[in-house]
C-alpha cells in the first residue's frame, strides 16, 4: 500500500446502513459523483443487498454505470434535459425515472412517443435551484394523461428548519396532483413523522451523506510515509525552494491533489470569524503556510508547500519522534471529493 487507503470496518458499516434503512419509510440511497468515495457501483451493489425498491443518480452517465448492480428503478436527480440525447433515450427506459423541473419540459417528455416517461415534477423551494413556482402547479394535471406522474420532488436547503416548508409546499403540489412526495434533506425526525402522517408509501426520501457516510467510526483513512529527510533551519527544500523555518524533518507522505488532498470542498463550517482569528494570531497560517490533513506523532502538522499530484512534503518539528518509511498515517479526507487509490473491506 502506498498510496490512500480507505478501510471499511464493513460489519459496522452496513450495520449502520441497515438502521438507516429501518428508520427512514421509503428510503432512496443516492449514489451520484464520486460515490461518495465508494464509487458509485458499490453503492448500488450495497443499496441492492439494502433491498430498497429504488436508487438516485445525478446524470445519464451515472445511470448507465449503475444499471448492472442494481435491478430496481433509477432517479435521476438532476433536471431532465431535453438536449441531451442521452437524456432523451432514458426517458424511453422503463426502469427510469426523470426530473423534470420546467412545465415545457412535460410538454416535450409527452410528445417522445412510445410508452409513457416515468417522472417527478420538481417543485421550486427556498433553494431557488430549479423547479416549477408553486402558483404554476395545477398546471402539471393537464400532462397526467400522457406521462408516468411518480410524484413531486421538494428538494429543501439543508441549514436551519425545513420542516414546515416541507410540509406547506407537499400540501399545495399535492392539492394541484395527488402523487407522492419526494422528499431531500428534511431531517430525518421531521421527516418521519410527515411520513407517518401521510401514510405508507405516500413519502420518499432521498439520502445521500447521512446514509454512506452517517457513522464515521466504521470508515478510516490512512496514508503511508514514503520518505523522511531531516533538514536544519534556513535550508531550502520542495519545488518552491522555499527554506525552513526551524530544524526537524520533512515528511513525505502519499496522497495529493488527484487523491483530492488540499482540495478542500468550500465548507460552510469555515467562518469569517476562524479566518479572522488566524490571521490576527499570526503563525504559519498567516506566513501562507497550510494545516495538512496528515496525522503524524500525534498531531496534524503543516504543509511544506502545496500538495503535489500523488503525495505531499509536510514538516515535522525537531522535537518530535519522526516515523519510519513505510508507516500508515491517519488522513482526514473528504469522501464526497476524495479519490481512494484502495479500498479495503475489513
Ligand atoms: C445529492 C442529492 C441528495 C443527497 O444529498 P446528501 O446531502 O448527500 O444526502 C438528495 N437529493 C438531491 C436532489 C440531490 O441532488
Amino acid at each position: 500500500m502506498t498510496g490512500v487507503t480507505l478501510r471499511i470496518d464493513t460489519a459496522r458499516w452496513r450495520k449502520h446502513l441497515q438502521q438507516v434503512a429501518e428508520r427512514v419509510p421509503g428510503m432512496v440511497p443516492v449514489a451520484k459523483g464520486n460515490g461518495y468515495g465508494f464509487g458509485n457501483s458499490r453503492l448500488a451493489d450495497e443499496a441492492t443487498r439494502l433491498g430498497v425498491d429504488t436508487i438516485a443518480v445525478g446524470t445519464p452517465a451515472e445511470a448507465h454505470s449503475i444499471r448492472d448492480h442494481f435491478a430496481g428503478d433509477i432517479v435521476m436527480l438532476l433536471p431532465w434535459d431535453a438536449n441531451d440525447p442521452n437524456a432523451v433515450e432514458l426517458a424511453r427506459d422503463p426502469r427510469m425515472i426523470v426530473t423534470v423541473s420546467q412545465l415545457t419540459d412535460l410538454e416535450i417528455l409527452a410528445n417522445l412517443g412510445g410508452r409513457k416517461p416515468r417522472v417527478l415534477v420538481e417543485v421550486l423551494t427556498s433553494m431557488r435551484r430549479h423547479g416549477i413556482p408553486v402558483e404554476d402547479l395545477p398546471a402539471v394535471q393537464a400532462w397526467q394523461e400522457f406521462l408516468q406522474i411518480e410524484g413531486w420532488t421538494i428538494h429543501l436547503p439543508i441549514q436551519s428548519s425545513t420542516a414546515d416548508e416541507a410540509e406547506r409546499l407537499g400540501k399545495l403540489a399535492q392539492q394541484a396532483l395527488d402523487v407522492p412526495l419526494w422528499y431531500s434533506h428534511v431531517p430525518l425526525l421531521d421527516y418521519v413523522r410527515i411520513a407517518k402522517s401521510l401514510g405508507e408509501g405516500r413519502t420518499r426520501l432521498r439520502v445521500g451523506t447521512q446514509l454512506w457516510l452517517g457513522d464515521p467510526g466504521a470508515l478510516t483513512t490512512t496514508a503511508t510515509v514514503l520518505d523522511v529527510h531531516p533538514i536544519k533551519r534556513g535550508e531550502r527544500l520542495g519545488y518552491w525552494q522555499r527554506a525552513a523555518l526551524q530544524d526537524g524533518f520533512v515528511v513525505v507522505v502519499s496522497g495529493g491533489t488527484a487523491n483530492g488532498i488540499g482540495l478542500e470542498a468550500p465548507s460552510s463550517g469555515r467562518s469569517v470569524r476562524s479566518r479572522a482569528i488566524s490571521l490576527a494570531t499570526g503563525g504559519l497560517e498567516a506566513a501562507g503556510f497550510a494545516l495538512s490533513p496528515y496525522t503524524i506523532a500525534g498531531g496534524k502538522r503543516w504543509f511544506v508547500e502545496p500538495p503535489h499530484m500523488q503525495s505531499s512534503l509536510v514538516f515535522l518539528p525537531a522535537k518530535l519522534t519522526p516515523p519510519t518509511v513505510g508507516d500508515e498515517v491517519p488522513v482526514d479526507v473528504r469522501n464526497t471529493i476524495a479519490t481512494f487509490d484502495e479500498t479495503i473491506d475489513d
